[in-house]
């Protein structure tokens, strides 16, 4: 199988990742799948035809939408891989200014002929091209990278995660009677009790599970990088409503105060307010 890796406005860890599955990466470099281009690893200018591009990024520029869709043209089968390339994910945090305002705050300094054309959002690539597969994640998981191409190569359905990180973290959820909720460097968390019972902003009881629930398991609170899960994205549910409520039942700090803390920290839901949903080709290609 030949293979293309293509990188659109991101940071390229979704790449990083791939290669961080070790063994297992040069494994599967080993059953039929050959990568052809990818600027990270080969020095080729033409994209070749394929038998699957691996995109990772989304569509920022007037020049992300050219090359997703030569790409796409050039791909029997397409994989969106990490968050920016599935929903928009952190890099959508941009649309928070308007172009103009986003240049001048972050580019002043720079000529702006040297800039690339952008476009109003941020966006998945979903929104431009049809794509076969979803790897959700910041970065995904080397296991599931791994688990999703193997799957590919022999033709087989990818593993379809449509539960919440909840379901895969070993902490107690317990109702808890406190009197406000706590920033996460603000005290230690204790083992084995979930996060949010202790007064903590953990997103993991809207998030797609798949990852193992690395975060919370070591007391860092989930922010969300799987993106919804399907319950959540099935119903059209109102996910900012869910979390006040799943916070405030497991804390008993009332709804509007919970509120009036996740007013002030925006970025800790970005990958939810910011990221699209509506462009999934079938739900049952998220992995
Ligand atoms: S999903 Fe995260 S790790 Fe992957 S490219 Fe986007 S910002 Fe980077
Ligand atoms: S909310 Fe967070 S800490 Fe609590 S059970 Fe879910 S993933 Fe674990
Ligand atoms: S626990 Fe949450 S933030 Fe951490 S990897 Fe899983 S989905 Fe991402």
């Amino acid at each position: 199988m030949k293979v293309n890796i293509i990188s659109l406005t991101c940071c390229a860890g979704c790449v990083s990742s791939f290669l961080n599955a070790g063994e297992a990466f040069l494994e599967i470099l080993s059953e039929n799948f050959r990568i052809v281009y990818s600027p990270t690893f080969i020095d080729l200018k033409e994209i070749p035809k394929v038998d699957l591009a691996i995109v990772e990024g989304g569509v920022r520029t007037e020049e992300d939408e050219k090359l997703i869709r030569e790409v796409r043209a050039k791909s029997r089968l397409l994989v969106a891989l990490g968050i920016c390339a599935t929903h928009g994910g952190i890099t959508s945090l941009g649309d928070i200014f308007s172009v103009k305002k986003f240049l001048e705050k972050e580019y002043y300094l720079s000529e702006r002929t040297q800039l690339p054309e952008l476009k109003d959002l941020m966006y998945p690539i979903g929104n431009f091209v049809d794509v076969d597969y979803y790897i959700p994640g910041c970065p995904p998981m080397p296991f599931l990278i791994i688990h999703a191409l193997k799957s590919i190569v022999s033709e087989k359905q990818p593993l379809h995660h449509k539960s919440i990180v909840c379901t895969e973290c070993n902490r107690k959820i317990i109702p808890a009677k406190l009197d406000r909720l706590h920033g996460i460097y603000e005290k230690e968390a204790t083992p084995e009790i979930c996060l949010v019972s202790q007064g903590f902003i953990c997103l993991g009881s809207l998030t797609r599970d798949g990852c193992g629930a690395p975060c919370p398991r070591v007391g860092f609170t989930c922010f969300g990088c799987r993106g919804p899960a399907d319950s959540l994205m099935y119903r059209s549910r109102d996910m900012y409503a869910f979390l006040v409520k799943v916070i405030s039942r497991r804390t008993g700090v009332p709804e509007e105060k919970i509120r009036a803390e996740l007013y002030k920290t925006p970025f800790i839901f970005h990958t939810f307010i910011f990221s699209r949903f509506d462009r999934f080709k079938a739900r049952e290609r998220i992995i």
